[in-house]
């Protein structure tokens, strides 16, 4: 893939270090360096950490990776640099404390957050470095809606599926599940909200997501963006996913004619595949939270791609029980299958914890 670096002039010798060692690292993986960040679909931000603007991204498909130099970071790095990742809009923040050469911190939109200490060889620390930033190198985004205004009244209705969906998802917000960290259209210039709700078709962080099958190739599943705990309106928050176009690159959803549907969730390229290869699972839920002992991805890929998929895709062939699992999904969440919601709460009640943790 094609890479850039963008931003204001470089500020600092910390910047030129970074850009030349990362280009080089991306240059041995088998990438290009372009110098029109509008050409790429990888881009290196440079942030100032007193002033975070985020990069005007052309293309939805497009990543950016924030890099900022600022003060040392005190004993909750998380707090101090996850602000930076949601006002830059970055999908991977690195952070190097000035005037204090050993390593950096990256976090990721999951609230990931891993010190990378600096190693003896320069080269290798990079390509180490560069592994964090490989899943996102390397994974094609699929967040772009196609609406097709054709869903049948009696489907616009509701049907017991999208009770159940309801249902659950009230359940799950009884118990905790859905954390809402950061109140964003309070943290963001109404300019910034408005490109996070175009880029990202989120207008808040509510972590997780639930779905149901409705027929063989047809399932429901959560908006993005919405508070979890409140979903119910077919047709608006809970959406019906009839394909995905991979010319279009885009999920195709069915809405009522004059509905205001909202976009669907980012994971519903994941949840398309596992539908159309697993006809016994009936219903998926997805939280950041977490269960002990579970098969876990080897690779922290972004949400919403074709490669996070593929990894789920895997672990459930290897299942013995694929049709009612729990795949950890590292660094990040779980995803749950079941022939329904009420047999998937009932395998999740007591055993969740609510803190990931983190490798
Ligand atoms: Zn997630």
């Amino acid at each position: 893939m094609q890479f850039s670096f963008a931003g204001p002039p470089l500020a600092s010798p910390w910047f030129h270090d970074m850009q030349q060692g990362l280009t080089e690292a991306m240059m041995r993986a088998g990438h290009e360096a372009v110098s029109d960040p509008d050409a790429a679909q990888l881009v290196f931000h440079h942030v100032d950490p007193s002033y975070p603007r985020p990069f005007r991204r052309k293309s939805q498909a497009v990543f950016v990776v924030g890099l900022v130099n600022g003060p040392p970071l005190g004993l909750s790095p998380v707090a101090e640099i996850y602000p930076l990742l949601l006002r830059s809009l970055s999908n991977l923040l690195i952070y190097g404390a000035e005037s204090t050469p050993t390593g950096v911190t990256l976090v990721t939109p999951e609230l990931g957050c891993y010190p990378v200490g600096y190693e003896s060889s320069r080269a290798s620390w990079f390509d180490h470095l560069y592994t964090y930033i490989a899943p996102l190198a390397s994974s094609r985004l699929v967040i772009t809606n196609h609406f097709d205004w054709n869903l049948p009244p009696e489907l616009a209705r509701g049907t017991p599926v999208t009770a159940a969906l309801r249902e659950a998802s009230r359940v799950l917000a009884r118990w905790h599940l859905f954390p809402t960290p950061y109140p964003l259209h309070a943290m963001l210039s109404p300019q910034d909200y408005r490109h996070l709700r175009r880029v990202f078709g989120i207008g808040g962080i509510s972590y997780g997501n639930l779905s149901a099958r409705h027929d063989a190739t047809r399932f429901w599943m959560s908006a993005s963006g919405v508070d979890k705990g409140t979903l119910g309106t077919v047709s608006r928050d809970i959406l019906l996913v009839t394909d995905y176009d991979a010319t279009m690159g885009a999920m195709r959803l069915s809405v009522s004619p004059g509905s205001k549907p909202l976009r669907v969730s980012v994971d519903a390229v994941e949840h398309w595949g596992i539908y159309r290869s697993h006809p016994a699972i009936g219903a998926m839920i997805h939280i950041h939270a977490w269960v002990e002992g579970v098969a876990t991805t080897a690779i922290n890929y972004p949400c919403g791609t074709v490669e996070m998929g593929d990894a789920m895709a895997d672990l459930l062939r290897q299942d013995p029980h694929p049709e009612r699992t729990i795949i950890g999904l590292r660094n990040h969440g779980i995803t749950a299958t079941g022939p329904n919601f009420a047999d998937i709460l009932a395998r999740l009640e007591g055993r969740v914890q609510t803190q990931v943790p983190m490798q």
